[in-house]
């Protein structure tokens, strides 16, 4: 079988490498695929947001399954359209992508079938959203409603930040995801991510990972789109599992199917496990980046039937095995990333870096040309590995960054901290 691919990043070629190692698998296309999936996959160049031509690719190249790796594709109905051309793919509907697409449909959802998240008010007008956050006073979250690239969200400590917040959004800051906000109560507690995959009706929980989002050790600085994750998350038990899946996932899935949205693919629950138990912070409707990264790692069973089953409606007869080994990635970037960065340096040494049996680095802004590896984009390489505990897992991928030969590249060096302080005692 010939597979299409749609993304460029870690993520992506993470689940490239995956999918690649099954037997099902004749060829790999990936759409744009970068300097780390060439060697696995064939390149090529598609408009993604012309969806005939991504059906006609498919048609000439025999792809008979795509999957779906970004949330923009998604959100632009990419998988409508390839269901009505008949060609398989994981991902949701447009309609069922809202669930990441607007906060506010979320929000409401979560009301409706008595998900538990923070209370909450939408707006479309400037004067009763500063109303509502004058009346709840601060801390407050003030969120732009649509997708904006993670940074939509502001959380602010004092009345008169939300106030601003609620103009800057207003005033266009956001563009077209900021014409509805969401005001919402600040959770307190420790973030966790869960992963299920679902095919509209039946789930098939995947794993739990933690990532941190902001550029500088210790989680300060400014935030980024993920500069490292790990799998399992500590904080997760078995207990809390359950719980997230009884009272989370499973009521969004009834509740999507009776909404008339039935919701297929990976859904990606992003979680504040307070003091009452697991709450819903949001829902991304893909896999996260770079959560994927250690998932894969992780992940034993050839992942291709699991993807097959979740787009056609029979994941109840597919059941994944897991390595109990602990998995952890660095993200190297390129220096002055989330701000400004320079483009086409050259990326060395890291053929010998990722020679570890148990260490894969995967690409996320690189190309390949003439045989170099140049990075291209802000977060560029992912350096993952896999171990008995974290704390190991941590040691690995650290030895393996200290390999590579980037003059223009950083990363955190405390990737990984609260579960090492969790496992360390
Ligand atoms: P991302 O793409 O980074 O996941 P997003 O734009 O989809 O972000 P959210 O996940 O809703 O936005 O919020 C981003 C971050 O803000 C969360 O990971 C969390 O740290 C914080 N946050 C959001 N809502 C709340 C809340 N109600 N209470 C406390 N913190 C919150």
């Amino acid at each position: 079988m010939n597979v299409l691919i749609i993304g460029s990043g870690g993520r992506e070629h993470a689940l490239t490498w995956k999918i690649a190692q099954s037997p099902l698998v004749d060829k790999i296309f990936t759409a744009p695929g970068n300097g780390g999936m060439d060697d696995i996959s064939e390149p090529v160049k598609l408009d993604l947001s012309d969806h005939g031509a991504v059906i006609t690719f498919c048609d000439e190249n025999d792809v008979e399954f795509v999957v779906v790796g970004p949330e923009a594709p998604l959100v632009e109905g990419l998988v409508d359209s390839l269901q009505i051309a008949e060609i398989p793919a994981f991902g949701p509907t447009a309609d069922a992508a809202q669930l990441e697409g607007s906060k506010g449909f979320t929000k409401d959802l979560c009301a409706k079938y008595d998900i538990p998240t923070a209370a909450y008010g939408r707006f479309t007008e400037a004067e009763p959203a500063k109303a509502f956050i004058a009346d709840k006073g601060a801390p407050i979250v003030v969120k732009a409603d649509g997708l904006a690239a993670g940074k939509g969200v502001i959380i602010a400590t004092t009345v008169d930040e939300a106030h601003q917040a609620v103009d800057d959004i207003f005033g266009g800051q956001f563009g077209d995801a900021g014409a509805e906000l969401v005001v919402e109560e600040f959770l307190e507690g420790e973030e966790a991510s869960f992963f299920v995959l679902t095919d509209g009706e039946n789930i098939l929980p995947l794993a739990t990972a933690q990532d941190h989002k902001r550029v500088g050790d210790g989680d300060t600085g400014l935030n980024t789109g993920g500069m490292g994750a790990y799998s399992p998350a500590p904080v997760m038990t078995g207990e809390l599992v359950e719980r997230t899946i009884n009272e989370i996932i499973l009521p969004t899935v009834r509740g999507m199917k009776e909404e008339g949205y039935p919701f297929t693919g990976v859904l990606y629950a992003g979680l504040m496990i307070t003091a009452k138990g697991p709450e819903l912070i949001e829902y991304n409707v893909r896999f996260g980046d770079p959560e994927c990264q250690v998932l894969m790692m992780r992940l034993k069973s050839d992942i291709v039937p699991a993807l097959m089953a979740t787009a056609s409606g029979t994941l109840d007869k597919e059941s994944l095995d897991w390595h109990d080994d602990m998995a952890l990635t660095v993200v190297m970037a390129a220096k002055g990333y989330p701000g400004s960065y320079e483009k086409n340096t050259e990326i060395r040494n890291l053929k010998a870096a990722g020679a570890d049996d148990d260490v894969v680095i995967f690409h996320a802004g690189t190309k390949k040309e003439d045989g170099k590896i140049l990075a291209t984009g802000g977060r560029v390489l992912n350096i993952t590995a896999r171990a008995g505990s974290i704390t190991e897992a941590k040691d690995k991928a650290y030895a393996a960054v200290d390999k590579i030969d980037w003059d223009n590249g950083f990363c955190r060096r405390d990737i990984g901290w609260r579960a090492v302080e969790r496992e360390q005692g």
